[in-house]
């Protein structure tokens, strides 16, 4: 349970950061709350010759209101985003994923930015990202770009993030005529999901006008259900078709199958905790 030795280098700045990626190449790599690289470097699982640590970046650590959107700094915890006054009225299921991660160390050390950018199929950000329609963004130096959540996760640990490259920030879009939901079936020590479901329907008057749905947890990548979609576009928030939608959960995903929760397992929680976000929505 001891690391290779590296050399410990702390950016003071995003341009000082990329500026040690561009200059240690695949030798180096980003530390932001260490939450799941140290571990991963203690197994020698990964091994970088240089650690750049990005954890006193204050331009990563905001939360603005940009009108249409709220932009998530890539270096925010999970705990300030559980305090966010802002994402608490705006985009609700964001604080309540946030207070559902880990324990209070993680949250106060774990980012949003190191938790998208290793993309654990476990993890709970990518699936509120999903149902959120938001976009990443991402700088490599010399240029700037944003991917789109649903182009972001690419498969297992495998995101559209290449190397010499860094998120700096999420941006997710706010509507006041949003209802959003997030719960999970956890594993009970480290609280990583073994189903979460994360649910935004957009709403017109009583009548679901548009829902994304994703999952967290069921497949090696998070996914948005287009058949539970579907069947919740165009109709009322009534049992009839929360019991509909649920019944059409993780029906055409590939599920992953661990010690935690079999296959046949994992389906069945989806459909239960699809229900259940609608109910509490409802
Ligand atoms: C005991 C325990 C319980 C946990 N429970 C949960 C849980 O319930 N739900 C959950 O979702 N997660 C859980 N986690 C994971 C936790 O949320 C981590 O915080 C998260 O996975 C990684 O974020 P980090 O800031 O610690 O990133 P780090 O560990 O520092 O980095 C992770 C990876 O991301 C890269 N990276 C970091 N920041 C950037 C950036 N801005 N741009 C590009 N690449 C970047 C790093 O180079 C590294 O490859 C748990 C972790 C632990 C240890």
């Amino acid at each position: 349970m001891i690391p290779s030795s590296f050399t410990y280098k702390k950016a003071s700045s995003v341009s000082d950061a990329l500026a040690m990626l561009k200059e240690h190449g695949d030798e180096a790599t980003l530390l932001a709350g260490g939450h799941s690289l140290i571990p991963a470097l203690k197994l020698r699982l990964n091994d970088y010759g240089y650690l750049i640590d990005i954890s006193k970046i204050s331009e990563l650590k905001s939360i603005d209101d940009k009108g249409d959107h709220i932009e998530i700094g890539a270096g925010v915890t999970h705990g300030e985003i559980v305090d966010s006054a802002l994402l608490q009225s705006k985009v609700p299921f964001f604080s309540e994923a946030a207070d559902l991660i880990g324990d209070v160390q993680v949250r106060n050390m774990g980012t949003i930015g190191g938790s998208i950018a290793h993309a654990d199929p476990a993890a709970d950000w990518p699936a509120l990202l999903l149902a959120a329609d938001a976009t990443i963004n991402i700088h490599n130096g010399s240029s700037s770009r944003s991917v789109a959540a649903a182009d972001f996760f690419q498969g297992l640990f495998h995101t559209a993030v290449e190397e010499g490259e860094m998120i700096t920030s999420i941006s997710v879009p706010v509507s006041a005529n949003a209802k959003t939901k997030y719960i999970k079936f956890m594993q009970p020590a480290s609280r990583f999901a073994i189903v979460g479901c994360a649910v935004n329907l957009e709403m017109s008057g009583g009548t679901i006008s548009s829902a994304k749905v994703a999952y967290a947890g069921v497949s090696a990548t998070p996914f948005r259900d287009s058949a539970v979609e579907a069947t919740l576009a165009g109709k009322s928030l009534d049992d009839a078709t929360i019991e509909a939608a649920g019944n059409a959960a993780a029906d055409s995903a590939s599920i992953m199958s661990d010690h935690f929760a079999s296959e046949s397992y994992r389906k069945q929680m989806a459909k239960v905790y699809t229900k259940r976000a609608l109910k509490a929505l409802a």
